[in-house]
């Protein structure tokens, strides 16, 4: 068979302005199912509002298409994006600070797809942190007087929580030591085995280029290059974009 599989994501021409700068310039790709798709580029090019507007949080993207397993979601509210499987985290740690950390993926269970009795709930919301590598013993801690690294994997145990078929993960290694950015990366790797396609923003480089199956670089809202990652970082537009950045 040579018939090509429809893809999991579809990313058609999408456009995205704040006033005069185009933050996404007409950006397209795919993403095939299981894959890792790692998004590299300078500060500012655009890659956070991709991922904003590809889940409509906190908006839509001006023009283009989003396809999520042959729907086009594009204009669709974040929550019911979320609950197709399609779920995402942030550069910040996103939680709240004064819930148990149970509590905050409880939350994400009960608004998702799969909510049932609480007592489900519950057991969803210890799964999902268990998926994410968060130690049992600080599941009644509240989230916000967590180490860094923790509130991020509470944060991912959220979108797990979700059941999703796609993630997109937003600098999950960003203010990470060196041992927790392996753990992550083999948090990352834990979710492919599992069949989970993953969208990957990073600046840590050897992180990027390690798990990724594929690498796309944005620099200033536009695709400019997409390969497999050792080429792509060694392409010339890739460094001059980056040489440029720093200057
Ligand atoms: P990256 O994640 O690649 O660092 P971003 O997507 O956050 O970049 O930002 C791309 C560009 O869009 C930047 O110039 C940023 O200042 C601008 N931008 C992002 N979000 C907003 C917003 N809500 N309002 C105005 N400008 C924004
Ligand atoms: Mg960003």
């Amino acid at each position: 068979m040579t018939a090509t599989p429809t893809p999991t994501l579809e990313i058609d021409r999408l456009t995205k302005s704040f006033g005069a700068l185009k933050a996404v310039n007409g950006v397209s790709f795919t993403v095939s199912e299981g894959e890792i798709l790692g998004i590299a580029g300078p500060n500012g090019s655009g890659k956070s509002t991709l991922f904003n507007i590809i889940t409509n949080i906190p908006f839509r993207a001006d023009s283009g298409r989003t396809v999520f397993r042959g729907r086009d979601i594009q204009g669709k509210a974040s929550h019911d994006i979320a609950r197709m499987g399609l779920a995402r985290t942030f550069q910040r740690e996103t939680v709240f600070p004064t819930l148990r950390s149970i509590d905050n993926v409880l939350l994400a269970v009960e608004n998702g797809p799969r909510a049932g009795s609480q007592t489900d709930n519950e057991r969803r919301a210890e799964a999902a942190l268990d998926l994410a590598g968060f130690p049992a013993t600080m599941h009644n801690t509240p989230a916000g007087g967590l180490p860094v690294f923790y509130r991020k994997l509470v944060m991912i145990a959220g979108a797990l929580a979700l059941d999703p078929t796609v993630v997109l993960l937003d600098e999950p290694a960003a203010s990470l030591t060196e041992g927790e950015i392996d753990r992550m990366r083999h948090l990352i790797l834990r979710l492919r085995e599992a069949g989970t396609t993953i969208l990957l923003i990073e600046h840590v480089l050897p992180l990027l280029t390690s798990v990724s199956d594929r690498l796309i670089v944005l620099d200033q809202g536009t695709l400019i290059s997409q390969g497999k990652p050792a080429d792509v970082i060694a392409d010339p537009r890739v460094v001059e974009a980056y040489l440029g950045g720093a200057a």
